[in-house]
């Protein structure tokens, strides 16, 4: 057997997510697997941290609608548009301070690139495209209007090196919009006192996306739009025959839906944290749910957090089990 290398197994992994389409997750349970068999031929340790593919069980964290309009008030121009460029694109901290006007495409994506001038790599190899919403376009060309062609990259540092402090902006700007949650205390200061509040970071910018049901295209679809900017662009038709009452699976990686001929059907979702790819519906089974009964009646069925229950509140079977009614028994 050849020698593996750090080197290899992170190709592995790039492979995985890239050309396989595996989700983190996944790829994670696979790459345990490699480990494991070198580590049963005393390859120990070839492995940093930082290269196992990272995923999040747990709901991510989000600021609240109102919290963002004032965070982004108290902005000038450059900082609006680079808070609305994370919040839009779901790009991390480190893409950000590396994308470059020419990165931008007029036909509306932001490329992921390596820069290996700035010894930047995009996480995990990943390089890809993602999509700008309208809004975001609008004000790209605002701001591109404003600082002149003189800089190569979108949000440079003032001597137009990347700029390795967006978090610290962003924790002043929360200090000076009243925003800090007076609460936390953190190794670097009370965050009643300046800006230190740890409720503030940029990995929380990173789209969430709500799942809603319309018939605007004449048939009830499902679909997925993020939050919390509805109106950023981005729709994703979920469904393909008519869905409604979606419903997520806890940790966000599969969605649920009733078909119009009352089917639970269910779809895989990966890469939420930045351009969502959604797998086709399948059919799980049948179901006799009836439609909601009143105009509060959202949802006729719900899902265990692992996706792997369900509870419908159903229409009686057609022959049901007779039942015999005493009158007055009490005589
Ligand atoms: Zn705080």
């Amino acid at each position: 057997m050849r020698r593996s290398g750090r080197r290899d197994l992170q190709n592995f992994t790039a492979f995985l997510i890239g050309k396989k389409g595996y989700d983190r997750r996944t790829a994670h349970n696979k790459l345990a697997v490699v480990a494991q068999f070198l580590k049963t031929n005393d390859i120990l340790r070839l492995l940093k941290k930082s290269d196992w593919p990272s995923y999040v069980e747990r709901e991510p964290e989000v600021y609240e609608p109102e919290q963002l309009d004032k965070l982004l008030a108290a902005c000038d121009l450059r900082n609006r548009v680079l808070f609305e460029f994370f919040l839009m694109t779901g790009m991390r901290d480190a893409e950000v301070r590396h994308t470059c006007w020419s990165d931008i495409s007029s036909r509306q994506f932001a490329r992921v690139k390596s820069k290996p001038e700035w010894h930047f790599t995009p996480k995990n190899w990943e390089e890809r495209e993602v999509p700008i919403p309208d809004k975001l376009m609008q004000s790209l060309r605002e701001y591109r209007s404003w600082v002149g062609a003189g800089s190569r990259l979108l949000f440079p540092a003032t001597v137009g090196q990347p700029d390795r402090h967006f978090l610290r902006t962003l924790k002043r700007i929360a200090w000076t919009a009243g925003l800090n949650c007076q609460s936390c205390n953190t190794n670097k200061g009370r965050c009643r006192q300046g800006p230190f509040c740890e409720h503030w970071f940029l990995h929380k910018f990173r789209a969430n996306w709500v799942a809603y049901s319309s018939n605007d295209s004449g048939i009830w679809q499902t679909y997925v739009v993020p939050f919390p900017i509805p109106d950023a662009g981005a729709r994703y038709q979920i469904s393909t025959d008519g869905g409604q009452q979606p419903r997520w699976r806890h940790d966000g990686r599969e969605l649920f839906f009733l078909s119009p001929d009352k089917k639970l059907m269910a779809v895989s979702v990966e890469n939420m944290g930045s351009t969502p790819q959604f797998g086709a519906p399948k059919v799980l089974f049948q179901t006799r749910a009836h439609g909601p009964l009143t105009a509060e009646e959202f949802f006729t069925y719900d899902v265990s957090a692992d996706g792997q229950r369900f509870l419908i509140n159903e229409n009686a079977a057609d022959n049901p089990i007779p039942a015999d009614i005493i009158l007055n028994w009490a005589d």
